[in-house]
């Protein structure tokens, strides 16, 4: 068994302006590094779209259907009061983000693969279920975690997400169910300002560690032009591998992983192949 890489052309048509950092050639630097000979066993498959029913497993009907609205036929459509930005690609962009989480899930439950990797953009994880916000529309990692229990029954899901900043949405989408684990890692004072150790969930399925200097995101790299942590590639492969180990004992080994932030295209590139040839150690 290898490891599944999802990704689609589709994703790079999400374009929320020049100067925009969550620019198409972040996937095209992932998807470049990856093109490594070593990288040759892993098996690619195209992302396919995600559906309506999928997304509002964490998102209000009302959200969705002004999302839909809202998408532009041309020029840009702001979405929150910042830097979440429409263009004519971006519904179908996300709905590829939402297709390849799920489908990565579907495939890692059916044994198709060790664990799986979604090259996918926009990221994901500061997506309220009734709002946008910092540069994310859907919040792919949590549909992809109540896809898994609605889809196939799993009873516990964690979701761990070591990119420099909190995932204020999926904290938020797993805080009152004990079931559903949420662990961050993340720079503080930072933005979103959510992510104190003192937020837990309902029965301490919230586990915040906030860092101050060092810790880990693609976007937690020393070399990223937003995050101020200081991460390595080796820190982004030795987080993927201490990771498999934690899902060895607990989850069968079951592991899919999604691209969330990253906004130095040198260090996007290096550390994402550190960590998928982390997961291509299975
Ligand atoms: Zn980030």
């Amino acid at each position: 068994m290898t490891t599944l890489i999802y990704t689609h052309d589709d994703c790079l048509e999400h374009r929320p302006g020049p100067h925009h950092p969550e620019s198409p050639e972040r996937l095209r630097a992932v998807l470049a590094a990856l093109e490594a000979p070593e990288f040759a066993r892993a098996r690619w498959r195209e992302a396919p779209l995600g559906t309506r029913e999928q997304v509002l497993l964490v998102h209000t009907p009302d959200y969705v259907a002004s999302v839909e609205a809202m998408a532009p036929m041309e020029g840009y459509q702001l979405l929150d009061a910042g830097d979440t930005i429409m263009s004519p690609g971006t519904l179908q962009a996300v709905m590829r983000c939402v297709g390849a989480a799920c489908a990565a899930v579907d495939a890692v439950i059916a044994k198709e693969a060790s664990n799986a990797f979604c090259a996918t953009r926009p990221c994901g994880h500061h997506a309220e279920a009734d709002r946008a916000m910092g540069f994310c529309v859907y919040n792919q990692a949590a549909i992809a975690a109540l896809h898994a229990r609605h889809a196939h029954g799993l009873q516990r899901i964690a979701v761990v997400d070591f990119d420099v900043h909190h995932g204020n949405g999926t904290q938020h989408a797993f805080w009152g169910d004990p079931q559903l684990f949420y662990g961050s890692s993340h720079q503080s004072p930072f933005y979103p300002g959510t992510g104190a150790r003192y937020e837990s969930g309902v029965a301490h399925n919230i586990v915040n560690v906030p860092l101050s200097i060092i810790s880990a995101g693609i976007d937690a790299h020393f070399k990223d032009p937003l995050g101020g942590l200081s991460l390595t590639d080796d820190d982004f492969h030795w987080i993927t591998t201490e990771l498999m180990k934690v899902a060895d004992a607990t989850a069968g080994g079951r592991v899919v992983s999604i691209l969330e932030g990253g906004y130095s295209l040198q260090a996007l590139a290096s550390a994402t192949a550190a960590h998928v040839r982390a997961l291509m150690q299975d």
